[in-house]
């Protein structure tokens, strides 16, 4: 007996003579199975499927739209030629899809339903089919019960029919026989060589028919027969009795089930206090008419189909949200608005998003009037996607405490959260997120990946070890506001290590209350100093004299020291609005770092002015982000000797950040342009790992301690010619991740100024 797939749904495609009929079908179809089933939909033909018809390309996109990630397509036709258009499709399409095509000669509407029902339950595809069939079977009882009943499973033969069995029993479930306990009925049933019945409220029904098993509409607590016969009649009716009368373990189908994973620590410290949930502000949705309709309409798909991508490696919920994204209603509105109107993608993505919410509120169904929000949240979504030059959001924070709940907090908002904010819970991010780093600097407890349903009005949790307390009591609230966490201690800026060398202490600042913090605590000097944080919310570029002043601050804490300024480093999650880059598909493989530098010369050259200007009282060396290969560093190192021309300044250090996997395996090839490399961890990781540093379900990954990411810091550090090789990547603060470094050869650790106890603590014995 096959186990139910719930992994590989079946998706359905219904095909119609009329796009209302279709949607219709859709709509009683997700206010029984709310967002489980992918359904794409292929009605009407003419402009926009206004006349009645059917038209085979538009069922080959329909099939195309539908996720891969389903493992088969049922297809529900309506009357007359849509069996013909359906065929000719299937002529039509690539194999990949036609292999996973199956045509149901089901009834349009009963079939859909009943199809969609056994889909949702997770039966695999032929009980899928078998389901749609026997879709008429229920009212086919009810209206002539001596009709014959299609036989989707062979009675046993008379030979063989050697016992009957028959037991009452009271149902346990609280809610029902619903689709859950009924889908589980059926699996268990076609198991046993036995030909099954089950009655409820006068009605009887066979155990191989979902739909029929659900419309016996059998309460809680409803007292339900089961009869068999066949030669395993007695087995049967023991193991389904048994089924129904346990109370399931598991929640109620509608309810979300619990998280593969609980939340991840992000930030330390324990608190409590009000939840404020960030409603996002509007976005600036640019207006300007779509130049290439067709350039427009390629965006978009990247856009929807990376935002699939995301979504439905989420949570349940949020991957339920994404077969949104396939809802041709939706997605076909916005492929008209640009098509149509000449939209540009955003503004015609938006017009979509707003109008298929606005008939989502028509709806009297309170189910599926909640969906309106789905909608507006799987638009914005996509629409953050396309526009990532936005600027932060406006949290709509008030000057109360309280806590953040928010949906991928980016490292902006990070940067500039307000002191109201004494801790932050993100549904999505991760540990090594740039918005992370900087909820660590400030000290601001923080968990990504928390799934809260309900949203309670307070909340207690510690940032440590993923505790979430909802509407926490007095006493509870109470033991979670511990006092804020004390200034890091001031300590030794060099451990003396067993084998006679000295293990350095820096510090990584992206503001000056870091900056001042990293000071008080004893670092050697700043390893990092991350310049673009000053920036991230700036849509013009600033001045010269503006970067000098503020990056000046920035060092002002470690006058006469040692201090690393890297140069800005935008791109992935630190978009930079006024370097105007380009929206890229996948921006971490894309125009980062350098290379975003070495497109902007003129930007680079003052940049570096302003960094040589803000860095004249301190022992300065400038870092270059995202290096790949010499001939970068080569052109950086051009620019740099103009900068240092015009600013009457000698050439200081230039030091490679290494996170690309290319340029630490070939390290030896940068020595002659570099004079000290530093491993940024967060990167290189994400890079090896081939692991999203934001992704919160990629956590188990994005391990910097994972021996691929050690043995290459151990290859850098042997290549490196005597070249100086630090490591500022998170990994640095971890003291399990920093004693791996240590043992790889690592001598110069760089870390937030809150991590030097810890690092401090790990090697003093
Ligand atoms: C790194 O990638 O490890 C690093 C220190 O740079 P950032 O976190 O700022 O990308
Ligand atoms: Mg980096």
């Amino acid at each position: 007996m096959d186990a139910p797939d719930i992994t590989a749904p079946t998706a359905l495609l219904l095909v119609s003579h009329s796009a209302a009929l279709a949607e219709a079908t859709e709509a009683l179809i997700r206010q029984m199975t709310g967002t489980r089933v992918a359904i794409a939909r292929a009605a009407g033909a003419g402009p926009g499927g206004r006349d009645l018809g059917t038209d085979p390309m538009a069922i080959v996109a329909a099939a195309e739209s539908l996720p891969a990630a389903c493992g088969a397509i049922v297809v529900l036709m309506d009357i007359g030629s849509a069996l013909l258009s359906a065929d000719m499709a299937r002529d039509l399409m690539p194999a990949g899809v036609r292999a996973r095509l199956h045509l149901s000669p089901a009834a349009f509407v009963e079939g859909a339903l009943a199809a969609a029902l056994a889909a949702a339950a997770g039966l695999p595809v032929e009980r899928v089919l078998a389901e749609a069939e026997n879709g008429l079977a229920a009212k086919r009882a009810d209206i002539a019960p001596s009709a014959p009943q299609p036989q989707p499973k062979p009675m046993p033969s008379p030979a063989t029919t050697t016992a009957t069995a028959r037991r009452a029993v009271t149902l346990a479930d609280p809610a029902g026989l619903h689709l859950r306990p009924a889908a589980a009925f059926v699996t268990v049933a076609a198991g046993y060589d036995a030909d099954i019945r089950l009655t409820a409220n006068g009605r009887s029904a066979r155990a191989d028919s979902l739909t029929a098993l659900l419309t016996l509409d059998a309460a809680a607590g409803a007292t339900v027969t089961i009869e068999a016969s066949g030669p395993q009649a007695e087995a049967a009716v023991a193991a389904l009795a048994t089924l129904l009368a346990q109370a399931p373990e598991a929640p109620p189908p509608d309810l979300p089930a619990p998280p593969a994973t609980g939340p991840i620590p992000v930030s330390p410290g324990r608190v409590a206090g009000p939840l404020h949930v960030v409603d996002r502000a509007p976005l600036a949705i640019p207006d300007h008419p779509a130049p290439d309709r067709d350039a427009a309409r390629i965006r978009l798909r990247a856009a929807i189909d990376a935002t699939f991508g995301r979504l439905s490696a989420g949570p349940p919920i949020m991957a339920a949200q994404a077969t949104l994204l396939h809802d041709p209603a939706l997605v076909d509105a916005a492929y008209a608005a640009i098509q149509d109107a000449g939209l540009n993608e955003a503004a015609a993505w938006w017009r979509a998003v707003l109008s298929t919410h606005a008939r989502y509120g028509a709806l009297d169904a309170p189910y599926l009037r909640a969906r309106g929000q789905d909608v507006i949240e799987v638009g914005r979504a996509v629409l953050q996607r396309l526009l990532p030059g936005t600027g932060p959001r406006d949290l709509a924070v008030g000057p109360a405490p309280c806590i953040l709940l928010v949906d991928t907090l980016t490292a902006a908002e990070a940067a500039s959260l307000p002191a109201s904010v004494i801790g932050v819970l993100d549904r999505q991010g991760g540990a090594t997120s740039h918005a992370a780093i900087l909820l660590r600097g400030a000290g601001i407890p923080a968990l990504a990946g928390v799934t809260l349903d309900p949203v309670p009005r307070t909340v207690a949790f510690d940032g440590a070890s993923g505790e979430i307390v909802p509407d926490p009591d007095p006493a509870t609230a109470r033991r979670f506001q511990s006092p804020p966490s004390p200034a890091p201690a001031a300590g030794p800026s060099v451990l003396p290590l067993r084998d006679g060398t000295g293990l350095e202490l820096w510090a990584n600042v992206g503001t000056v209350r870091e900056s001042l913090a990293a000071a008080a605590a004893g670092a050697h000097g700043i390893g990092l100093a991350r310049t673009e944080i000053l920036f991230l919310d700036r849509p013009d570029a600033p001045a010269e004299a503006e970067q000098a002043e503020r990056i000046a601050a920035l060092l002002a804490p470690f006058r006469g020291r040692p201090v690393v300024v890297r140069a800005l480093d935008a791109g992935a999650d630190k978009p930079i609005p006024f370097l105007a880059l380009d929206p890229e598909d996948n921006p971490a493989l894309g125009v980062r770092g350098l290379r975003a530098l070495l497109r902007r010369p003129a930007f680079f050259r003052t940049h570096l002015r302003a960094i040589l200007r803000a860095g004249g009282a301190h022992d300065l060396r400038i870092m270059l982000p995202m290096v790949t290969v010499a001939e970068e560093m080569r052109a950086a190192r051009g620019i740099l000797a103009d900068a240092c021309r015009e600013a009457g300044t000698p050439i200081p250090p230039l030091g490679a950040m290494i996170e690309v996997p290319a340029a630490a395996l070939r390290i030896e090839d940068l020595v002659a342009e570099t004079d000290f490399f530093s491993i940024g961890t967060n990167d290189l990781t994400q890079y090896v790992m081939a692991a999203e540093r934001g992704r919160q379900d990629f956590a188990a990954f994005a391990d910097a301690a994972h021996p691929a990411v050690i043995d290459l810091c151990a290859h850098v550090v042997r290549h490196a010619n005597g070249r100086s090789v630090s490591v500022c990547g998170e990994a640095a603060g971890d003291p399990r991740a920093a004693r791996l470094l240590v043992a790889a050869g690592i001598r110069r650790l760089s870390m937030a100024a809150t991590r030097l106890g810890a690092i401090r603590a790990a090697f003093a014995a």
